[in-house]
């Protein structure tokens, strides 16, 4: 299904049946995010780039102290730019017409909040990525107070 209201529009085929509820509302929340915010532009640059070079995971506090895989800075993010290559990105669904992709779920949902949750948005491992990626501007977008 295409959302005409947005310019961000998000794609849920009709056979993919097993896209609950949640999930939907969640992609419309997040397509009306992007359209009234310039969280996309980061979005959009972030998806684009990674060394996976692990440094952002050195210097995260948090990683540090529970040595959970989930608090790795950009596993996390990965989480979310994966929502949006797949949903909102042309690429997504080409690939996703073409049988592949991934079907966001309820599940993923959770693994997701929790994991953003978690960041405290201090912004240290931005400092130590070598292309500047901003794990803190990811899991809180500058409209809710986050720095660009
Ligand atoms: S420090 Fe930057 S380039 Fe390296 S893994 Fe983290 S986000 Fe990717
Ligand atoms: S912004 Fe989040 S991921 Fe980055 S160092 Fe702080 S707690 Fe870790």
């Amino acid at each position: 299904m295409q959302d005409t209201k947005t310019k961000y529009s998000y794609y849920v085929e009709p056979r993919t049946l097993e896209v609950t509820d949640r999930p939907r509302k969640f992609l419309q929340a997040f397509a009306a995010v992007l359209e009234h915010s310039s969280y996309g532009l980061a979005l959009d640059m972030y998806t684009r780039l990674s060394t996976k070079c692990s440094r952002c995971g050195a210097s995260c506090q948090l990683y540090e102290v529970t040595g959970e895989a989930r608090d790795i800075p950009c596993q996390r993010s990965e989480l979310l730019l994966r929502i949006y290559r797949r949903y909102f990105t042309v690429a997504g669904l080409l690939r996703a017409r073409l049988g592949g992709g991934f079907t966001l779920t309820d599940a993923y949902l959770d693994e997701m909040a929790e994991a953003f949750y978690r960041c405290t948005v201090c912004r240290r491992c931005k400092s130590s990525c070598p292309i500047g990626v901003d794990h803190g501007l990811i899991t809180k977008r500058p409209e809710d107070g986050g720095e660009v």
